[in-house]
């Protein structure tokens, strides 16, 4: 019988679940949308991985969860190790990429920067706050114009004269597109131009300040999209390198943590059918009113999630 690990990256976006073996090798893998239902994401996250693995002769020994919804999916999961996304994604890449001295990761609905110097995380930053530099603002503009998004790419790419667009926010980024849209711009060039805005919005928002220092290493769900990868090498004059795995690293990094805690227990897939109740509350502290739902289970708060700034987390 040989051993596994299972890590489970939970956002509000997207759930992402894998089994390592002992070599930390993928042996099992899933990636779906939460769709506003952490719980029923990860059930079907985790059903998918016991199906892949039935016939391997695996035994999943510990756990790991990472991500906003980390800490909800770490007590159904009973997990070992429950991890910020920082430290998952930093071990996950130094796994494949040990010389890696910056990761660049644009998710559905964030975007982070992590600097490495000598194998440890000495700098980080995280935008949550502007939607203009993320996968759901590029999904929306693709929807706009008429594609899916992973179309966006390859349409990119043909462009010669990529268009400008403003986008320094959501709002602007729209009514510019649409402008240039009716001003004739050719689509190619437009996608082109977003790609091209959605990583001048991210050097100038979250890698603000930071010492970019190659080997680049770019992941999240947008790592997906080849004309934001070009961009980001015209932006930075640097390869920027992107793994078959760039939407898994995370659930990677925390099932190795798993694996490394030296708390090991059979987990066997069977996922306890646990009361939770939940209850918004709004945080008040700015004009954006989050509103952050609190989940508890028999009156103990378990986690919450939905505030765009530390200083709305619920402690
Ligand atoms: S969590 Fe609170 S302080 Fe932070 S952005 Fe939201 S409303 Fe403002």
């Amino acid at each position: 019988m040989q051993k596994g690990y299972l890590g489970v990256d939970i956002g509000s976006i997207s759930t992402k679940g894998v089994i390592i073996d002992e070599n930390n090798k993928i042996i099992a893998e899933k990636y779906l949308w939460t769709e506003g239902d952490p719980i029923n994401a990860v059930k079907n996250v985790v059903n998918s991985l016991k199906e892949q693995v039935k016939d391997k002769n695996i035994k999943v020994r510990a756990v790991g969860t990472t991500g906003s919804a980390r800490k909800l999916i770490g007590t159904i999961l009973n997990a070992q190790v429950i991890k910020n996304e920082i430290t998952a994604h930093a071990i996950g890449t130094l796994s494949i990429y040990p010389d890696v001295r910056t990761i660049f990761e644009i998710g559905g609905q964030d975007s982070k920067i992590i600097l490495i110097e000598d194998g440890i995380v000495v700098d980080y930053a995280m935008n949550t706050l502007c939607a203009a530099g993320t996968g759901s603002f590029l999904s929306s503009q693709a929807k706009r114009l008429g594609l899916q998004v992973e179309q966006f790419g390859e349409f990119a790419l043909q462009s010669k004269n990529p268009t400008k667009i403003a986008a320094r926010c959501t709002v602007f980024a729209e009514s510019d597109l649409v402008h240039k849209a009716q001003i004739g711009h050719k689509k190619e060039d437009i996608i082109a131009g977003l790609c091209k805005a959605v990583v001048t919005n991210y050097l100038n928002n979250v890698g603000k300040g930071k010492k970019i220092k190659s080997p680049i290493v770019f992941q999240g769900g947008v790592s997906k999209n080849i004309g934001v990868i070009k961009a980001f090498e015209d932006e930075t004059g640097e390869k920027i390198y992107v793994d078959k795995y760039a939407h898994l690293m995370g659930a990677l990094g925390v099932a190795m943590l798993a694996k490394n805690s030296g708390k090991e227990q059979n987990f066997d897939f069977d996922i306890a059918e646990m009361h939770f109740e939940t209850r918004g509350v709004e945080c008040a502290k700015c004009a954006n009113n989050c509103e952050i739902i609190c989940i508890y289970k028999n009156d103990h708060l378990v986690d919450a999630w939905g505030n765009k700034c530390d200083n709305g987390a619920v402690v």
